[in-house]
């Protein structure tokens, strides 16, 4: 597991953040880039709750224009080149086919969003609108209904679990102490600080934390860690939505996505998910269960696969699907009737009844795409209630600090491919690809001076090795065969049952002769 470099006296920080997902992981990034010390608590694994259930689109949300969400809009569409640049190895750029449905929105109103889509967001590399002819564009010849008129424009996609611990780990490497597996249990204000107990959900220890400032950036449990605070409270600062997704067997050839329209008002995008594989989402219901427990329903993979088939000439059916997953967004309660009518803007609370004790302060809402502004606005407020860190004192930062592994320019990335392929001869073209697309420039971390396959160790399936497994275990605080096969790398999808038994048992005898758990 990795170790913290710098921290303070044992146990005090500056600032404590309670969650791994993007909010807390992109905070923690800001903060120790900026000189405050940092301790992170995930109760599970970084990125196990919304931030690695998402649609997986470093996008501004067309749909949200209708909702006049301006603000948020320009800030997400702007945030699409800037992450792309930082992060060239895990974001990239998709083209989206938009087609045009006669008795739904106009063909007019279509085309003046995507103009200002394209005219609001500062876009430059990214390829402008076009309008497409359905019947005779391949992008139609795919599709079961008589399209003729559709448009095609740009975002990006995201690896997004692996956004989540490529910030977390450039945090660590900025000194933040990271504790994945790390719950917070309490919380109490003395002399002008908080006290924080935080229980280790392994071992079952528990630790006991003092910081300056407490930001609770527990996504969907944000109301929950309230009441740890509070029991007695139970206002409810959100709302969650519920979406799931289905992955099936690539159902066409091409590499563009689909948004389409649904006559309910839904919209669902099919996009191309891991070379063999079609990605199909999302249904969106109000959900009011534990955030802990969300699964996708048995109505809401019906929904999917037949709107699936309502579009696509190849058909889909509920045993063709090979993976599924369901998470829940929170959005803050501004009092709108329906959750769909809900900002999806967030909001940054802070909670202190009085300027002589210590503060907190709580993100309500938040996307994947607007994570590094979010931790921006946080640092203003970090930084009006804690004095500036006499370290760097270097004020915003992120915006050309490239992530771990994203050190080079976003038109090299086919190089970067080559040159690893060269330099490890012994790689396919196909797996000097994967590792390029999850660790970039970082790949050479395990790979080292490996000359052939079995310089990586004991092999697992699919192009996983040994090297692979401890690199995450070392590096990136993978503890569980779910933790590696799901989040670091979506390996899940291609690996048996029988398979991922044999990993979950490798792992289990690896941290029992390393203690590395304890
Ligand atoms: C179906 C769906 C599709 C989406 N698609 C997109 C998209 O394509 N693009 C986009 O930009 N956004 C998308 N979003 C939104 C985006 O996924 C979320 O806004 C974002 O992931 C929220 O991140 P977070 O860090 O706030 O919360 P989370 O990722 O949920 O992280 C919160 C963390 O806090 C931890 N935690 C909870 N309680 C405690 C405790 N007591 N102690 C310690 N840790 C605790 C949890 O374990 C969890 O890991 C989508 C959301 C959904 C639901």
């Amino acid at each position: 597991m990795p170790q913290a470099k710098k921290v303070l006296h044992s146990n005090d920080y500056d600032i404590l953040i309670i969650g791994g997902g993007i909010n807390g992981c992109g905070i923690a990034r800001d903060a120790s880039g900026r000189g405050y010390s940092v301790y992170l608590c995930e109760a599970n694994d970084l990125a196990s709750g919304t931030s690695s259930q998402s649609t997986k689109l470093i996008h501004g949300g067309l749909r949200y224009l209708e909702h006049y969400e301006f603000r948020l809009v320009r800030e997400a569409l702007t945030e699409r080149e800037i992450l792309w640049k930082i992060a060239p190895h895990i974001i990239y750029p998709m083209r989206f086919i938009l087609p045009h449905h006669k008795g739904l929105r106009p063909a007019w109103l279509l085309r003046l969003g995507l103009f200002m889509y394209d005219h609001i967001g500062g876009r430059k590399k990214l390829p402008a609108t076009k309008t497409i002819d359905l019947s005779s564009n391949e992008t139609g010849r795919v599709l079961s209904q008589n399209f003729s008129k559709g448009f095609e424009y740009s975002d990006c996609a995201v690896d997004d679990a692996r956004l989540v611990t490529l910030n977390a780990l450039d945090a660590f490497e900025r000194g933040a102490n990271i504790n994945t597996q790390t719950k917070c249990i309490d919380m109490q204000r003395t002399e002008g600080h908080w006290a924080v107990t935080v229980e280790d959900q392994i071992t079952q220890k528990q630790k006991n934390i003092n910081a300056r400032i407490i930001i609770n950036a527990s996504g969907p449990w944000a109301d929950n860690v309230l009441k740890t605070l509070d029991p007695t409270k139970h206002t409810k600062n959100i709302r969650l939505v519920q979406g799931s997704h289905i992955i099936v067997p690539k159902i066409y050839q091409h590499d563009r996505c689909y948004i389409f329209q649904n006559a309910d008002d839904r919209i669902i995008f099919a996009i191309p998910y891991h070379d063999n594989f079609t990605l199909i989402g999302t249904t969106d219901h109000e959900y009011d269960g534990d955030p802990s427990e969300t699964k996708i329903t048995q109505s809401e993979i019906e929904y999917l696969c037949n709107s699936a088939n309502e579009y696509f000439n190849e058909k889909i059916k509920p045993d063709d699907i090979v993976g599924t997953f369901a998470g829940v967004r929170s959005l803050y309660n501004d009092g709108a009737s329906k959750a769909q009518e809900a900002t999806r803007d967030y909001v940054l609370r802070v909670d202190r009844p009085n300027p002589k004790v210590a503060p907190m302060i709580n993100v309500f809402g938040g996307k994947i795409t607007t994570y590094r502004r979010l931790a921006e606005s946080m640092m203003e407020r970090i930084e009006g209630l804690l004095e500036k860190s006499n370290d760097t004192n270097k004020g915003k930062w992120t915006k050309s600090a490239s992530l771990p592994g994203g050190d080079f320019a976003i038109d090299d990335f086919d190089t970067i491919c080559s040159n690893l392929h060269n330099n490890y001869p012994f790689l396919s073209k196909q797996e000097s690809r994967r590792y390029i697309k999850l660790y970039g420039t970082r790949s050479k971390n395990f790979l080292t001076v490996a000359k052939s396959y079995e310089d990586l160790g004991e092999f697992f399936s699919n192009g996983l090795y040994q090297a692979e497994v401890e690199y995450l275990i070392n590096t990136e605080w993978a503890k569980t065969a779910e933790d590696i096969l799901w989040r670091r790398t979506k390996l899940g999808l291609l690996f048996t049952t029988k398979e991922q038994q044999i990993l979950e048992k490798w792992l289990n005898s690896y941290f029992k002769k390393t203690n590395k758990l304890e």
